[in-house]
């Protein structure tokens, strides 16, 4: 029987985790504050403790797993590599096509990555309670996970339309023993500030940030935790890349395209920047390999957007960053892959971008879902609708392969399940899904609006 499912034992889970920071040509662009000088690092330890600002500004190419991370880890890693054989027949491809299952966490997503040692590090320098925000409630839920297991109080601001429509995540989060909030609340001045403006409001992701941020910076014990964009998140994430890479080791294979869905990098770098280490290495198995970023055409940050220093926020409340960037005022239209509706993107995979080192493409909306359930009608797992994207271009160059005869083969993150989403497969299946067009007024709109630096 040909093994379809490659599995590592615990021992082989990764003990360091790989800054690609250490093989840039340029070094990266620093943030910047509002007096347009990089951010001190003094600064940012109001809000960060020290040890994650270091692997933020790191650029040592190997940074340990502490052991007391790896062991929280092996609760699901090593995560399987699954051949998707039923899926290549179902295509008649001459594609091999394999996927990265992080939906094996107890929070069904690769989030908890870098939630786990996010809480370690935070325990460690004795922070005593965190504050995040949280969209769809994917990432606060990974949050609320991880302070359990390091016994840290976790505060959850949660935009209030999503506190509303996902109530089970929001369940979640309080099974963890998370605080959550609907923001804005009347606990923070931007949150008070917005109620003034409109009692009614119904929150947005930049306002949650800025009500997670405020708390954090007005309490020396409390930190501030970000699931995606900065690049000790990304640095956590590429556990899953290096696991991979022992898988293919093991099975005598080699990718020659790799696919991930796209919102603020994290899980496209965790995936990818293990594979472009090699390639820096002028590993020839990597020469001609291709790593391509997948992004919705609603909010197209890479395609479509410009290279630039941009806020992370919608209110305009963090330090700038050096991305591509749709302009922080852009509001995506309302897509159900929530994961993937950010404005901008990691420093780290904006400047790889743009230095030619991946690709990236966008895909609508409808396409992703039907991409998503041709591949649980094959492979039996429904997947998340932000992996649903990475599916959508992984079938089109299966597709593609079938055409030229090529036996490419092909990885592709599976970001995360479903479970939590199916009231978005239910407006599939009930005919009322759209596809957006491309909001070339809005973002060029939005666009004006961009920080002046210099
Ligand atoms: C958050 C999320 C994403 C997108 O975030 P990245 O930081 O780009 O990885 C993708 N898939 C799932 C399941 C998510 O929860």
């Amino acid at each position: 029987m040909t093994p379809l499912r490659i599995d590592l034992t615990a021992d082989e889970i990764p003990d360091h985790w790989y800054n690609i920071a250490a093989d840039l040509s340029t070094p990266p662009s620093p943030p910047l504050g509002p007096d347009g000088q990089p951010v001190s690092p003094e600064a940012m330890a109001a809000i960060f403790p020290g040890p994650i600002l270091e692997q933020e500004m790191s650029s040592r190419r190997w940074i340990p797993i502490p052991e007391e991370v790896r062991q929280i880890y092996a609760q699901w890693r090593p995560a399987p590599l699954v051949r998707a054989l039923r899926l290549e027949q179902m295509l008649g491809t001459p594609a091999k096509i394999f996927y990265k299952y992080e939906g094996v966490s107890a929070a069904g997503s690769h989030k908890p990555n870098s939630a786990v040692p996010q809480a370690y590090f935070n325990q460690r320098a004795g922070t005593k309670r965190l504050t995040t925000e949280t969209g769809a409630g994917q990432w606060g839920s990974s949050i609320a996970y991880a302070g359990q297991m390091f016994g840290l109080p976790v505060r959850v601001f949660m935009v209030k339309v999503s506190f509303e429509q996902k109530p089970f995540r929001r369940s979640m989060m309080q099974t963890w023993g998370a605080e959550v909030f609907a923001s804005p609340t009347a606990l923070t001045q931007a949150g008070r500030a917005a109620l003034a403006a409109d009692p009614d409001c119904q929150g947005s992701l930049g306002l949650a940030i800025s009500e997670a941020v405020e708390e954090a910076a007005a309490d020396p014990q409390t930190c501030y935790t970000l699931g995606s964009v900065l690049n000790h998140v990304l640095l956590h994430q590429t556990v899953m890349g290096l696991e991979a890479k022992k898988q293919f080791a093991k099975i005598g294979l080699y990718p020659d395209v790799i696919f991930g869905p796209c919102g603020g990098g994290s899980s496209f770098g965790g995936i990818a920047f293990p594979f472009l280490a090699d390639q820096a290495a002028g590993d020839r198995q990597a020469r001609d390999l291709r790593c391509v970023a997948v992004e919705p055409s609603s909010c197209p940050t890479l395609t479509k957007g410009a290279y630039t220093y941009d806020y992370g926020d919608a209110s305009g409340y963090t330090p700038i960053m050096k991305m591509y960037t749709l302009g922080h005022n852009f509001m995506p239209p309302g897509i159900h892959a929530g994961g993937l509706r950010y404005h901008g993107a990691s420093p780290l995979v904006s400047q790889l971008f743009h230095e030619k080192r991946i690709e990236a493409l966008a895909v609508p909306q409808v396409a992703t879902f039907e991409a998503g359930i041709q591949f649980a009608r094959a492979e039996g797992i429904i997947p998340a609708p932000e992996s649903c994207h990475a599916i959508r271009a992984v079938i089109d160059e299966a597709l593609a392969c079938k055409a030229t005869g090529e036996a490419r083969t092909i990885l592709f993150c599976l970001t995360g399940h479903g479970h939590f989403d199916m009231a978005s497969y239910d407006r599939y299946f009930s005919g009322k899904l759209e596809d957006y067009d491309y909001p070339a007024e809005a973002i060029s709109e939005s666009l004006k609006h961009l920080p002046k630096v210099g």
